[in-house]
């Protein structure tokens, strides 16, 4: 016989800086909860993103929690930009200092949830068998999650090592008088592509799309900026918010083509020299936006790749020329593109000879082969979707999610979705989400969701469900936002381009976090605007023979 599901009132899955936030502030509503999360511990994408070089580009004072003033103060970041194993040691140390891990249980994924509509509740069901009812299902599984392997015959033959940037071994591995390949060239590969040719005997590496990336001038930071930070944090924290990508940066004022050319290039020079993303990107308001503003900044980040890299013709392949600079997610590098000028480094364009295949001994491409000891996949995520479309979800009606969002995710606010009640999504498609600091986001997020189940407590209301209508306003307002801009010209993982089949969509939010805390914050004051709420159903008591006349 089946043993009766285990009652709790949320479950929490995932357990990165969401859904560690989420315990947190579910916890202060006095919510039973269970907490599900697939690897061995916490901490998310930096319990998983262990490839050499992994650091986060959004400064660490930045990226973190800002919910502890506790914290804030009592922890000390060492680097402008933190690597990943300093970053993990601190989610680490906020789950250890608020009992985090208490309700949690690891190396579990959650495979299905199915809603229970005369229960008003979730089944929730486990690659381990668990079997749990909750009110509340709150999908805190983040956005680059689910790892996505290239679609390369052969993988399997090989018979050196593999790996995935996502998936990195927690020993580590020693690349040392190795031949290595590193296929990709996004965000994991750059960062990785410096530190592995450190160690090997010779690196490869397989691009078919080059990025803009920019010098991350990383540092350790002294004692006295960090005090100095740490004196007016709250304030801070607060212009944070308030700011557009949930970072302080000054907001530009001209067009880059209201400027001569020696004043534009003076500004891309100092934008270049902040070592930050959001500097380049906002240097100028219409970078986003135009075209020919856009290829300024193109222009002139190409301009230093042929500075930097010695042989003209591996600088010209390093040099984006398809999209618009900005529009896939650009990079921050140490030494990324000098790192070609070592002999032991060579660059193969795919685009020009595509891989065919992976043989038991290397790469085989319509021109060469490669002999190679190891392979490194840095070949990105099944974004955004990837991870809330892993387990079988089930709503109202028995509607599958996948079915549902078949054309692309629809959701009101990046929150919700229709026919889904009770489903929360912590930095879903439709929010600002990958487009912000996610550290910002995700404690908005999980705030607005938290003060949503208080709410409804408060008046006995079982479930909230974004209605259809409230949905497809917001699907179309993210589509006209996004469409104001150049993202949707660029084949990127925003766009769901990097999956064979993924309808292309432009995901995150890019009307800016200021502008969508103001939404979502008036949806809330306003009862919920968008959103049917039901009082919980009492079922009607059986009539009794001598009550029916
Ligand atoms: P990504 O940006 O999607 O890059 C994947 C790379 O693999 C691309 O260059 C892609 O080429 C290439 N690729 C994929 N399939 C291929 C195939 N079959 N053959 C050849 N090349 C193939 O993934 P990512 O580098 O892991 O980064 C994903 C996101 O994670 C970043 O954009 C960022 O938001 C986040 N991230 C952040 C940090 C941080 O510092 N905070 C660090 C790492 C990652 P195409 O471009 O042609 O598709």
């Amino acid at each position: 016989m089946t043993a009766p599901r285990r009652e709790v009132d949320a479950v929490v899955v995932g357990a990165g800086l969401a859904g560690l936030y989420a315990h947190h502030r579910l916890r202060q509503l006095d919510l039973t909860l269970q907490g599900f999360e697939a690897a061995g511990d916490v901490g998310g994408t930096w319990w998983w993103n262990r490839y050499p070089g992994a650091r986060c580009d959004v400064e660490s004072m930045d990226y973190c929690y800002s919910f502890s003033p506790e914290v804030e103060q009592e922890w000390t970041w060492t680097e402008r930009y933190a690597t990943q194993p300093e970053i993990l040691r601190y989610v680490d140390h906020v789950a250890d200092r608020f009992d985090l891990r208490r309700d949690i249980q690891f190396e579990t994924r959650v495979t299905a949830a199915t809603w229970d509509e005369a229960a008003q509740r979730w089944h929730i069901d486990t690659d381990r068998g668990n079997r749990v009812s909750a009110q509340f299902v709150i999908m805190a599984t983040g956005c680059l999650s689910a790892a996505k392997q290239p679609e390369i015959d052969g993988i399997d033959t090989f018979r050196g090592e593999t790996f995935h940037t996502g998936r990195w071994p927690h020993e580590g591995f020693d690349f040392a008088g190795q031949r290595v390949g590193v296929i990709g060239t996004g965000s994991s590969g750059i960062q990785s592509i410096p530190v592995i040719a450190q160690q090997a005997a010779h690196l490869t590496v397989f691009q078919r799309t080059p990025n803009f990336s920019m010098p991350a001038k990383n540092f350790p930071l002294d004692p006295e900026s960090v005090e100095a930070r740490k004196a007016v944090y709250r304030e801070h924290r607060q212009r944070m918010r308030e700011s557009r990508a949930g970072v302080v940066v000054p907001m530009p004022e001209h067009s880059a083509l209201e400027l001569d050319a020696d004043a534009r290039q003076a500004t891309y020079e100092r934008a270049w020299a902040t070592g930050t993303l959001y500097g380049m990107v906002a240097a100028f308001n219409d970078l986003l936006v135009d075209r020919d503003a856009n290829e300024t900044a193109a222009e002139f980040v190409r301009a230093r790749i042929h500075e930097i890299v010695d042989d003209p013709e591996v600088a010209e392949r390093l040099s984006p020329r398809k999209h618009p600079f900005g529009t896939k997610r650009p990079c921050l590098d140490s030494d990324y593109y000098a790192t070609y000028n070592r002999d032991d480094v060579s660059l193969v364009d795919v685009r020009a000879t595509p891989i065919v295949e992976i043989t038991p001994t290397g790469v085989r491409t319509t021109t060469d082969e490669y002999e190679l000891d190891a392979i490194v996949f840095a070949t990105g995520f099944d974004a955004m979707t990837g991870p809330l479309l892993g387990p079988d979800i089930t709503g109202v009606g028995g509607v599958a999610l996948r079915n549902k969002w078949a054309a692309g995710p629809r959701t009101y606010l990046g929150l919700a979705t229709a026919g889904f009640p009770n489903l929360f999504t912590i930095t879903g498609p439709g929010s600002p989400s990958v487009l912000v600091n996610m550290a910002v986001a995700i404690e908005q997020h999980v705030d607005w969701v938290a003060d949503c189940i208080a709410y409804l407590r408060e008046r006995d209301l079982a479930s909230i469900d974004a209605t259809v209508d409230a949905e497809d306003d917001w699907v179309d307002h993210v589509n006209e936002v996004a469409d104001l801009t150049l993202f949707p010209h660029a084949n990127s993982w925003y766009m769901g381009a990097n999956v064979p089949g993924k309808p292309r969509v432009f995901m995150p939010y890019i009307g800016g976090l200021p502008r969508y805390t103001e939404v979502v914050n008036d949806v809330a004051a306003d009862d919920y605007r968008g959103f049917t709420l039901t009082p919980v159903i009492t079922p009607e008591p059986e009539r009794s023979a001598s009550s029916a006349h």
